[in-house]
């Protein structure tokens, strides 16, 4: 029971007509990306058949046109996290780009040997690995929050590992593996109190959760469009207005200065000063669509009816004897990574894709969870809000299937 229109909003999305292998296409792989909406690809192509041109240097008409829709979406993103300003909106090519551009500027900056950085058990490798080559040039020491078998932080261990060395402090909103909520306003309100900062990893929260940068009090927050029905390979990063004020810049080039001369150049005002370069234009300008369109469906409507999905889909699973659920926490968004005794992910992932089904399969980007959990890989389905019932009683069908194959 929703009051979403499913069928409606199916329609609105073009690729869900697509045939693989012979059957209509089912998509349970939204944690990787979602699908989009026809809204946002008319405003891809719109923005090239009508108004391409470089933006802000420009005086002609197409530069002005393509400049004021390319600041409009950013007021949008200001408006969907409630960021202060648009100044501490800033684009980037994805979460990794947004998550890389603060452990490059922030971190190079002002972490020092001996200093610490937490990070936790269930963190995608963007969020692992930048820390590692900052710590590796730095000389600062990586903190790992452990989790138990639910796939739920150790908020005790977590308060154990504040210290007065620890100076950031940088964790997934929401895991895209287990897809386990995590209690950041006060992981975020402990950290402050030990004086450290936050950056939190929003790439699978901004999709299913409201968020309000203000209200969760965070220093940075980082995520990707192409998970919440907008284009690829666009994202932001939300600092706060100081920090990104004591930042220095993260790429040289074009845009981000002020003044040039080989003697010395000065930077420019925020956003610009972390915007090197000719950006994603048609996509930043698309992102609004996408965001226009979630909102217009309500993002509560949204969350309800992906989490009547999972739950459907939660139950249905234990009648496949052998699996189990890896990811059971209290609080979780529309993520079901599973494991079949016997059965290698792949397997299932090869099997299920000959039905039409896709669903992602492996460590998704968290080895040292997997490491966690004594697996090498997990099969994984994500809901989003063009899915049905329907579509996961053929999962469930293509799963007896697969057991009856290899079981
Ligand atoms: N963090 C999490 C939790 C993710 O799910 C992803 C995308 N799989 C990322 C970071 C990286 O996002 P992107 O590839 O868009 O930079």
């Amino acid at each position: 029971s929703t009051s979403l229109n499913i069928a409606a909003i199916r329609h609105d999305f073009p690729i869900l007509n697509e045939m693989v292998n012979g059957k209509q296409l089912v998509y349970f792989d939204n944690a990787a990306t979602t699908q989009k909406p026809r809204l946002v690809l008319d405003a891809i192509s719109g923005y090239y058949e009508h108004y391409n041109a470089n933006i802000h240097r420009g005086i002609h008409h197409l530069a002005e046109k393509a400049t004021s829709a390319f600041e409009l979406s950013r007021k949008r993103l200001q408006a969907f996290l409630n960021a202060p300003s648009p100044e501490e909106v800033i684009f980037t090519y994805g979460t990794t780009d947004g998550i890389n551009l603060v452990a490059q500027t922030y971190g190079r900056r002002f972490l020092k040997e001996g200093d610490e950085v937490i990070i936790s058990t269930m963190e995608h490798h963007s969020n692992i690995v930048p820390w590692q080559m900052l710590c590796e040039e730095n000389g600062c020491i990586l903190k790992v929050i452990p989790i138990n078998e639910e796939g739920e932080l150790l908020m005790d261990e977590y308060e154990k590992l504040l210290t007065e060395r620890t100076k950031l402090v940088s964790v997934v909103h929401v895991s895209n593996t287990l897809g386990t909520i995590n209690p950041v306003k006060e992981i975020i309100s402990k950290a402050h109190a030990a004086g450290a900062k936050v950056l939190l990893d929003g790439a699978q929260a901004s999709s299913h959760l409201g968020i309000d940068v203000q209200d969760l009090d965070c220093d940075f927050y980082a995520l990707s469009l192409h998970k919440i029905y907008g284009p690829t390979g666009m994202g932001i990063l939300f600092g706060k207005r100081e920090l990104l004020d004591a930042m220095p810049p993260y790429r040289g080039g074009g845009e981000m200065i002020k003044e040039v001369t080989f003697e010395k150049t000065t930077y420019n005002e925020l956003p610009y000063k972390f915007e090197a370069g000719t950006p994603n234009i048609a996509d930043v300008v698309a992102a609004k669509y996408a965001l226009d369109y979630v909102d217009q469906l309500g993002k509560p409507a949204i969350a309800a009816y992906e989490n009547e999905l999972r739950k459907y889909a939660t139950e249905a699973v234990q009648e496949i004897g052998g699996l189990r659920i890896v990811g059971q926490a209290k609080e979780k968004v529309s993520v079901l990574s599973f494991v079949i005794d016997g059965i290698h992910h792949q397997d299932i992932g090869v099997l299920l894709d000959q039905q039409g089904i896709a669903v992602r399969t492996g460590h998704h980007c968290t080895q040292p969870l997997m490491n966690r959990f004594n697996i090498t890989g997990t099969t994984r389905a994500s809901f989003a809000v063009y899915n049905t019932i329907d579509e996961i009683d053929l999962f469930i069908q293509g799963l007896h299937k697969v057991k009856r194959m290899l079981g």
